[in-house]
């Protein structure tokens, strides 16, 4: 049987950054995985960084960690949520990967004398990571997202890859620009020259684009597509309005309406055979039902102002808002303003209190304020990796009355260490070892509020992190009501923790987020929000 053809499809933006290049290719993801095909996604990031683990979140957002541990930009969470498809190291590359990749082969030798330059070793590098996607996996398409926008230097040496890669591979690629298309409320007039441009400057690499995507605020008027079609030399039906949403999980039916799928499988030679999922339709309509209740959940986090820094967080709770027939009404409280005192004035709305990861001693105080008046209010509290740490150190100091309680990672000389590096971790830590990242196992307790929420007693799921739960204290804690719910197989890591007395309080050492999809609401989040939900309906 002869081997079928991947087809790649490269995404560009222009004009400005943050155009949701990543919303558009998971749309196009699941519009061509409803036909049936075989879908996975990746993105180049042009940045020097070897990936966005050491970045701050205020510079890009949140860090998403796939299953085999890899460090990589937000958009993989987006790629995940929307094809349902799990990610791995090939499928985030940056400038840092490939420079470091082509450097150490100059050490070693590899180039045999040669000169070392952009084009051919870089570009070569690129496009070997184009199809490295493939060799795990039979593909029928790949979708390639090249991070910035064009006109950056930076990212100049991808787009000549692309260049070069469609030049080899003529029939089988298409390109599909993002572009921004202002609306002028004064004039009353759609702009469409920062498009003109930015296309010209792509034809200048050499690359023409197939489709364009114009993100706008308003449906663009038939002369409006007109113009862009001229100006862009592709046909009116290929410049797609790419309106504004209310939830991104809209975008792939907005694209199917404006066919954006019939030209992708056209160009391929292929013929739609059918509308999109059934199943993204329903969850569509169940998220914008006004009829529902909505919850109160308050994230209790340090970045309050940068809602991508918690992205998978905040996606996890809509997935699970949708699962419960609830609309989630998302309060962000920043911890630092409730460190002295004024814990009630921010929380007392709240129908469920969540904390999220994170790292540094900023706003802690907070969090264990946030954690202390859930489990005295027995209000349902989701801890999340850092936010386990927290509920054990503030369990420590009011239940176990140990004051000075803490964790290492904030206080190194603590006198209880609650949280604590193992033993063997010290020894890494010293010669810069580094985190304990990716999916584990974990054992799940009989009888616990876990165990109810998965339905079985193995589970898998993501890590971040370098501290643990401290076993000297282990009796300790469930001598005093703290059941240990979760633990990984050897029974050495404390994975999950909660407290039966309380309603719902149950925080976990690992990151479900990383997991939840918007039709598979992950059942941590699914349970909290129930509970959650639970409070809201029995109030006055
Ligand atoms: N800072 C903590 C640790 O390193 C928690 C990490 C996190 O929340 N992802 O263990």
């Amino acid at each position: 049987m002869q081997k079928k053809k991947t087809k790649y499809i490269f995404i560009t933006g222009g004009v400005v950054s943050s155009l949701g290049k990543g919303i558009v290719g998971s749309s196009v993801g699941v519009l061509l995985k409803s036909q049936g095909l075989k879908v996975t996604l990746q993105k180049f990031d042009p940045y020097l960084n070897q990936d966005p683990g050491t970045m701050s979140p205020y510079q890009h957002g949140e860090v998403f960690v796939t299953d085999d541990g890899t460090e990589t930009d937000l958009d993989l969470g987006h790629y995940e949520r929307f094809v349902d498809q799990e990610m791995s190291h090939v499928n985030n590359v940056t400038s840092g990967m490939i420079f470091w990749d082509v450097l150490n082969k100059e050490r070693r030798g590899e180039y045999l004398g040669n000169t070392v330059q952009i084009i051919p070793h870089i570009t070569n590098e690129i496009k070997e990571r184009i199809t490295l996607a493939k060799k795990d996996d039979d593909f029928d398409v790949i979708i390639t997202e090249i991070g910035g926008t064009v006109g950056d230097i930076e990212s100049l040496p991808f787009l000549e890859a692309i260049r070069q890669f469609q030049f080899e591979n003529r029939d089988d690629c298409i390109h599909i620009h993002v572009t921004l298309v202002p609306y002028l409320r004064t004039s009353g007039e759609f702009k469409t020259k920062p498009t003109q441009h930015s296309v010209k400057d792509l034809r200048e690499i050499g690359i023409h684009s197939d489709v364009i995507v114009c993100r706008t605020e308003k449906p663009l008027s038939q002369a409006t597509k007109n113009k862009i079609a001229l100006f862009c030399d592709v046909r009116p039906e290929e410049v797609i309005t790419a309106i504004d949403a209310a939830s991104i999980y809209e975008v792939p039916l907005l694209l199917e309406e404006e066919n954006l799928d019939k030209i992708v499988l056209n160009k391929f030679g292929l013929v739609k055979k059918q509308n999109i999922l059934p199943e993204w339709n329903e969850y569509v309509k169940s998220i914008n039902n006004p009829d529902n209740p909505s919850v109160k959940i308050a994230l209790v986090g340090k970045y309050t102002s940068l809602s991508d820094s918690y992205l998978s967080v905040t996606e996890a709770l809509k997935h699970a808002g949708a699962a419960n027939n609830c609309n989630i009404e998302l309060e962000w409280v920043s911890a630092e303003d409730i460190e002295n005192g004024k814990v009630s004035d921010f929380l007392k709305d709240a129908n469920g209190i969540l904390i999220p990861g994170g790292f540094g001693d900023r706003g802690i105080q907070g969090k264990i304020n946030a954690a202390q008046y859930a489990r005295e209010n027995d209000i349902p509290y989701l801890g999340l990796c850092l936010g386990m740490h927290i509920a054990v150190i503030e369990f420590a100091r009011h239940v176990l009355k140990l004051e000075d309680a803490h964790s290492s990672e904030i206080k190194s000389d603590a006198k209880n260490p609650v949280i604590d590096l193992l033993p063997e971790q010290k020894e890494l830590i010293n010669t810069g070892g580094t985190m304990r990242l990716g999916s584990y196992p974990c054992k799940v307790k009989p009888g616990t509020k876990l165990e109810e929420a998965y339905k079985t007693n193995l589970i898998n799921e993501r890590h971040r992190h370098r501290y643990e739960f401290n076993n000297v204290y282990r009796e300790k804690f469930e001598e005093n009501g703290l059941v240990f719910s979760g633990t990984s197989e050897d029974n050495r890591l404390i994975e999950v923790i909660e407290i039966p007395a309380q309603s719902w309080f149950v925080a976990c050492q690992f990151h479900p987020e990383f997991k939840s999809r918007p039709t598979k609401a992950h059942p941590l989040f699914k349970d909290f929000v129930a509970a959650s939900k639970k409070i809201k309906c029995s109030e006055p």
